[in-house]
């Protein structure tokens, strides 16, 4: 049945919800490997370069309350975390930016948390591409309105992200209490409106089925802009309401990654080094990936504590990893 599935996914058709479920009901080791290589092929086709994503932190006071239960980012929320509250300057910004610029990464992740609708998202697309080349994603969730969007597409932002993390709206009423699902739905729809390069992923691993996870990307396809899907696994941040929480595991990461690949050959697949672990990124790669993200230069000028996970790839290694695959990347010079 798996590979009668995978064998339509390669002749380039569309799949039923049922087969994806087939395909996330897989357990043996060997129907899991099958299902890998199909999607690392149907990326391999594609001829994809690896494009590597850095990052700045714009700030970490949020101002959604109660907080969500598995954040470690906004301040006070984890001792692993940033903890103390943080709101970068320009001049902050900026040498962020040209240490990625310098380091031959040629994109860059302006992220922050909520309060400000979306200008400190529009102050960093200001800052980014008035003084670099670089391709840039914001990532302030539903932090947005009509005008903020706007302005980012006045100053070509490139990618605009607003995570779902999960559709099933119970759990996520349960995980994001000061949050709703339906206004993070609205900012994806405006994005999609406005043309601008929609991101929009799933965070796994927090108690969703597999229904709940074939729904989220079947639900992902009315986003006319849709261009990236970021596939994030849940790891507990300690302190945190969900401290105890099981991570999500290895094999259901690669699971997820690959089968969203095998439904959408042609996007970004992101896979955040923070959340996959630094010393699992290949595996990100052999299940079908094409962007890693929150990849971090040596010259970086501050601390940086990955979304999701305190840790982080460095670019040295991330390079390495990628270049050990046979792989290539849009990095500007593999040996800086
Ligand atoms: S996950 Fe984002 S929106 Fe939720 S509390 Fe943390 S910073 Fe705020």
């Amino acid at each position: 049945m798996i590979t009668k599935i995978l064998k339509k996914a390669l002749k380039g058709d569309s799949l039923q919800k049922n087969e994806v479920l087939t395909l996330f009901n897989a357990n043996s080791s060997e129907e899991i490997q099958n299902i890998v290589e199909t999607a690392a092929n149907i990326r391999n086709l594609a001829s994809k370069k690896i494009k590597l994503t850095s990052t700045v932190h714009l700030t970490n006071i949020c101002q959604v309350t109660p907080k969500c239960k598995y954040c470690g980012f906004a301040s006070k929320t984890s001792s692993e975390g940033y903890y103390h509250p943080f709101y970068k300057k320009k001049e902050e910004i900026l040498k962020a930016a040209l240490s990625v610029e310098n380091s031959g990464i040629s994109r860059i992740s302006c992220s922050g948390a909520h309060g400000y609708r979306g200008k400190h998202a529009v102050n960093a697309a200001k800052i980014v591409k008035e003084n670099t080349s670089l391709e840039l994603l914001v990532n302030v969730g539903s932090d947005l309105n009509t005008q903020s969007l706007k302005e980012l597409s006045i100053y070509e932002t490139d990618t605009v992200c607003c995570n779902l993390e999960t559709v099933n709206e119970t759990l996520f009423n349960d995980l994001k209490p000061g949050e709703k699902l339906k206004h993070r739905v609205q900012i994806c729809e405006m994005v999609s409106e406005l043309d601008l390069e929609l991101s929009s992923g799933l965070l796994i691993g927090l108690g969703e089925s597999y229904k709940d996870r074939v729904n989220h990307l079947f639900f992902l396809k009315q986003f006319s802009s849709l261009g990236e899907i970021p596939i994030m696994g849940f790891n507990p941040y300690k302190d945190t309401p969900m401290a105890n929480h099981p991570p999500c595991s290895l094999k259901e990461q690669m699971k997820t990654i690959a089968i969203t690949r095998i439904m959408y050959n042609d996007i970004r697949i992101t896979v955040p080094t923070p959340t996959i672990g630094p010393e699992n990124v290949k595996y990100s790669l052999m299940a079908g990936a094409d962007n890693l993200a929150t990849v971090i230069p040596e010259n970086y000028p501050t601390i940086v504590k990955g979304v999701g996970s305190p840790t982080y790839g460095n670019l040295k290694e991330v390079l390495k990893v990628i270049e050990l695959m046979g792989l290539k990347t849009d990095h500007f010079n593999a040996s800086k």
